[in-house]
């Protein structure tokens, strides 16, 4: 007997294998990951990362499917405004298990499941007849396995918290992203880079995880914390019609509309304006380094290149700019022993510039110091929500009462 397990995500496989195996012990059992409805691709390739480490922990051999999302659109259009459990749900569960059951042909299978039924938010009885209508005349039979009942859901729950996996908040299509998910969804819809508490954030943490688990054997431990977030939308000075080269300094808040003021002061490389509390702060380099506190001073403020001094103290200043401030999640990533004699620690967030570490970079030097970590001379961390006073670093310090020290001499503790 040969089983092929469509996965959804890895929190619903983790329960969904242990049970199969222990019901099916004489079975083989292979995963197909195919969720082509999953959106945007960085939440796709996070729950595809976090199966991964999923089955690679419980042993389960994974095939990724195809990420065609336009045949999905198209499997489901003219039912975008349906309730979750209504007819979309019913065509997008049709179009993932018919490609499974294509797929069981494939590799030889003689049955197929699917995670989805694990999910306490699926309706049962509507996988159920997708399943056995996607099998008939295939030669592979659908098992309908309920594995809720009994504490499983409670078990998933445990599982999958235990394991420190990644918990999406909404299903995972656009539209349900609209209808589920609570607050802002933009910050879901565009890639604003690897900044802090983003999803490209956490997705470089998994990433370095399943490699460190995975190819390196080396324990790791995540930590989520809550911090203070600021995020950049968009923002611009001119002087004299001239965009001028700039960095928006964190935490500065919002502009309503066009701001349009002169300079009225200068005190050291600070220049104030006269309406808005804009301030330009001249810099040597153009670049944001990370504040050591969290000041808690939040007017507009725009960090430019000093070679602009003589226009801007001449000229009136017309400026944009739009930023968001609250609270939010950012993860911390330890890579070794806590107890290791030295703890060095990395950025995984990028400063608004888009400067950070690779993440091929990172697995290079945590293969080269293998043996260090295995021997507990040294530990890795991976700091989320860097950029914004080192907030992560805070965290695990107080958390720990471990120091760790930059891996980059230009960074301390
Ligand atoms: S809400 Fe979930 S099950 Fe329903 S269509 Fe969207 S992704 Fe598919």
């Amino acid at each position: 007997m040969k089983i092929l397990v469509h996965i959804c995500c890895a929190p619903d496989a983790v329960y969904f294998l242990k049970r199969l195996r222990e019901d099916y012990s004489e079975a083989q059992i292979v995963g197909f990951f195919y969720d082509p409805n999953i959106h945007p691709y960085e939440e796709y390739k996070l729950r595809l990362v976090e199966t991964q480490r999923a089955c690679a922990e419980l042993g389960v051999e994974l095939h990724e499917g195809e990420y065609d999302m336009e045949s999905w659109l198209e499997q489901v259009r003219g039912y975008e405004e349906e309730p979750e459990r209504g007819k979309r749900c019913a065509l997008c569960f049709d179009h993932r298990l018919l490609r499974s059951v294509q797929f069981a042909k494939e590799v030889g299978a003689t049955h197929l499941t699917t995670t989805l039924l694990m999910s306490p938010k699926k309706e049962f009885l509507m996988l159920k007849e997708s399943g056995h209508k996607v099998c008939q005349g295939s030669g592979v039979e659908f098992l309908p396995l309920d594995y809720r009942k009994g504490g499983g859901t409670q078990e998933m729950f445990r599982l999958s918290r235990e394991m420190e996996l990644y918990h999406q908040d909404y299903c995972g299509c656009i539209y349900g992203l609209f209808k589920q998910k609570k607050g802002e969804v933009q910050w879901d819809l565009v890639s604003f880079g690897r900044r802090p508490g983003s999803k490209e954030e956490i997705l470089f943490i998994k990433e370095l995880r399943l490699f460190a688990q995975r190819e390196l054997f080396l324990p790791c431990k995540e930590w989520e914390f809550g911090f203070i977030n600021w995020k950049l939308l968009s923002g611009k000075i001119e002087v004299g019609g001239q965009t001028l080269p700039s960095l928006v300094k964190p935490y500065s808040s919002s502009i309503r509309g066009v701001l349009k003021a002169d300079p009225v002061e200068r005190v050291g490389d600070i220049i104030y304006y006269s309406k808005g509390g804009l301030k330009v702060v001249l810099v040597e380099d153009l670049r944001e380094d990370p504040p050591e506190t969290f000041e808690g001073l939040c007017d507009p403020t725009f960090l430019v290149p000093r070679s602009f001094e003589d226009l801007l103290l001449k000229s009136r200043a017309v400026a944009t700019l739009q930023t968001e401030i609250t609270p939010d999640k950012s993860s911390l990533l330890l890579i070794g022993s806590i107890e290791a004699r030295e703890i060095l620690y990395l950025p995984a967030d990028t400063s608004q510039d888009g400067r950070g570490l690779d993440l091929p970079w990172v697995q290079e030097v945590l293969s080269e110091e293998r043996k260090a970590i295995v021997s507990e001379e040294r530990a890795y961390l991976v700091v989320g929500a860097y950029t914004l006073g080192k907030a992560g670093l805070r965290y695990f310090q107080e958390r720990t009462g471990r120091r760790a020290k930059p891996l980059l001499g230009s960074q301390s503790s």
